[in-house]
């Protein structure tokens, strides 16, 4: 009976492995085929921009070559196409960087206030120009994580550009922070950071799509914007590798609300 038993566990082991390789193997098509649509998206992406820079090219040389009104027009045309270009690329390249050392966590203290304050600075100028004033409200407490300064930077930024590009003219972007909350997920204390604007908000049904990349609500107005459909993408994969994640809720015009949430570092003694 010793022999049966033994036979018996092996079937369960054989069962089990079994089962486990279709599981990667079901794994393994999916990753496939994201690759797949993701090389689908990024040569769509860029092969509009291309098509239109070759077009303007041909019509220079050819109908418009004596016309100096309409040469200046199409340059202006074909400066923006080119630099549609070389964000998605910069993106992309953001993106890879970002996924390839989504493990490594990061070990420096940082304080978020001294990334917050920077990011605020950075953008103020974009902001006024929009007519759009940002009113950080961050509190006395230490905002300390372990963080990458730069990527931080980076969520901060592409979330307020977002709350400026789509939240409308003549409005206020809320910047809060709140230390020491209880975090169900991360098991302790917690930094919550709040990007809020007032503008006309998100269905709810897209929400949990929005950091999927190229998943835009309005591709056209994306696009005018200047938008990759990368943004928060790239800050998904930053607050990964930080032990952190995003939330965000939205209701039709009631404005959008994006909250970071990270693991707070206790001050040191
Ligand atoms: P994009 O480059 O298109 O801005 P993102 O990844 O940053 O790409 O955002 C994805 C989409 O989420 C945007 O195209 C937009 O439709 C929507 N979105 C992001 N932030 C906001 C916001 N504050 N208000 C309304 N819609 C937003």
């Amino acid at each position: 009976s010793d022999v049966l038993y033994d036979v018996h566990l092996q079937a369960i082991a054989d069962t089990g492995l079994l089962l486990l390789s279709f599981q990667n193997v079901t794994d393994l098509a999916q990753a496939e085929r994201m690759r797949r649509d993701f090389v689908a998206n990024v040569s769509h992406e860029l092969r509009t921009p291309l098509a239109s820079l070759i077009g303007f090219i041909e019509t220079l040389r050819g109908p418009a070559r004596e016309d100096v009104d309409a040469r200046d027009r199409f340059l202006n045309i074909m400066a923006d196409e080119a630099g549609r270009m070389n964000r998605l690329v910069g993106d992309l390249l953001s993106l890879s960087r970002v996924e390839a050392d989504e493990r490594v966590r990061p070990t420096t203290r940082l304080d978020l206030r001294d990334v917050l304050q920077t990011t605020v600075q950075n953008l103020d100028r974009l902001a006024a120009d929009s007519g759009v004033t940002l009113r950080p409200q961050l509190g006395s407490a230490p905002l300390g994580v372990l963080g990458d300064a730069d990527q931080m930077l980076q969520v901060f930024t592409n979330l307020i550009e977002n709350a400026i590009k789509y939240g409308g003219e003549n409005q206020y972007v809320d910047i809060t922070a709140q230390t020491g909350v209880h975090d169900p997920v991360l098991r302790g204390p917690a930094l919550q950071i709040v990007v809020a604007d007032h503008g006309p908000g998100i269905d709810p049904i897209h929400l949990p799509r929005l950091t999927e990349r190229f998943y835009r609500v309005d591709s056209h107005r994306s696009r005018e914007l200047g938008g990759t459909g990368l943004g928060l993408a790239i800050v998904k994969h930053i607050l990964n590798r930080h032990r952190g994640r995003l939330k965000a809720t939205s209701r039709p015009g009631q404005g959008a609300q994006f909250t970071v949430i990270l693991p707070l570092l206790q001050p040191e003694t």
